[in-house]
């Protein structure tokens, strides 16, 4: 599933080169990191025996659109556990539509009643003689923190191969960082290459940093115990996280966002949105200049979200632009 990895030229100063791996551009369900984290769920269900999948997120969910399309697409029964907030949109976006589409069966839950919702829907399952595959593990969310991890250890490769063409590596990989399981993938990658770069995961939520940094960290370690290799000492240095672009948490926004986004269509005909990419590129440049980094070779890497570059356009693509 090898993704283009493109140059954006005279994006950066101080001699600093920027390309982008293209993992919006995955051929299928409109792309983005899921569809790799998709793939290796799915793929440890079938190992584990199961066949039915419950999967967990808010209907807004890239993971959740795109779990319940693979599911459709194999025919294999899907559930999804949908959590709300206390105080939310109610308006459907375009992945709650998708959601419908792929006829995943909806059960609601507030956020304090995850657990027992899970069991629940396990144990009524296993009533019907299903063999039930939660993507995060127990009810709790715990024990297949290294599936997702996976993906992106694995996609760390295609990376390797690309600078083994070129002849020359990054130094950075910048990434969005929500649940952290792209970013845990990526480390994996590179403990395991034993080489020189550094990833960096910029926070996209309000989710405490320091809380963030041991998800990574339980992702990247159940990912080397499942694969049965010992953790480099000094690992944990590995974890870099940036949280000063968050802004004012999940799916806040400002005007430095929307006009990353706007300019990055204009000048390398990208699709980013507010919550993920556009964040998180905005960030990476912000950080770049603020930090003095410079004559580096660094890749961002575009995790797709398509479905909410439509929810930006619709919403706020009405100003106009003079070329
Ligand atoms: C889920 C998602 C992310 C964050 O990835 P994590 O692995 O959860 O950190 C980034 N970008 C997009 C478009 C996503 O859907």
């Amino acid at each position: 599933m090898n993704t283009p990895i493109q140059h954006l030229s005279g994006e950066l100063d101080n001699g600093n080169e920027l390309y982008i791996k293209r993992d919006d551009l995955l051929p299928f369900s409109m792309g983005g990191n899921k569809v790799r984290i998709s793939q290796a769920f799915f793929q440890d269900m079938e190992h584990k025996g199961c066949d039915t999948m419950i999967i967990y997120g808010s209907r807004h969910s890239n993971l959740c659109r795109v779990l319940s399309n693979l599911c459709c697409s194999k025919d294999v029964p899907c559930v999804m556990i949908c959590s709300h907030e206390e105080q939310e949109d109610q308006t459907a976006t375009n992945n709650t539509h998708l959601i419908d589409w792929a006829g995943a069966q909806v059960i609601h839950c507030g956020k304090d009643n995850i657990a027992a919702t899970v069991s629940s829907v396990m144990e009524k399952l296993r009533a019907r003689g299903r063999r039930p595959y939660y993507i995060y593990g127990d009810k709790f969310g715990r024990g297949n923190e290294g599936t997702a991890a996976a993906a992106y250890a694995e996609a760390y490769r295609e990376i390797q191969d690309f600078e083994a063409d070129q002849g020359r590596e990054f130094d950075y990989i910048f990434c969005p960082s929500g649940t952290g399981a792209t970013q845990s993938g990526l480390i994996c990658g590179h403990l395991l290459a034993g080489d020189g770069k550094k990833i960096m995961g910029i926070i996209i939520s309000s989710r405490e940093t320091e809380r963030a940094r041991q998800v990574i960290s339980e992702g990247v370690s159940d990912y080397f115990v499942k694969n049965g290799r010992t953790l480099p000492t000094g690992w944990a240095e590995e974890i870099i996280l940036l949280d000063g672009y968050r802004q004012a948490g999940y799916g806040h926004y400002d005007s430095r966002i929307t006009s990353t986004i706007r300019e990055q269509y204009r000048r390398n005909s990208l699709p980013l949105d507010p919550i993920y990419t556009g964040k998180a590129f905005w960030g990476m440049k912000e950080y770049i200049n603020a930090s003095g980094i410079r004559d580096s070779r660094i890749l961002f890497l575009h995790t797709g979200g398509a479905p909410l570059f439509y929810d930006f356009l619709a919403k706020e693509g009405t100003e106009n632009e003079t070329c």
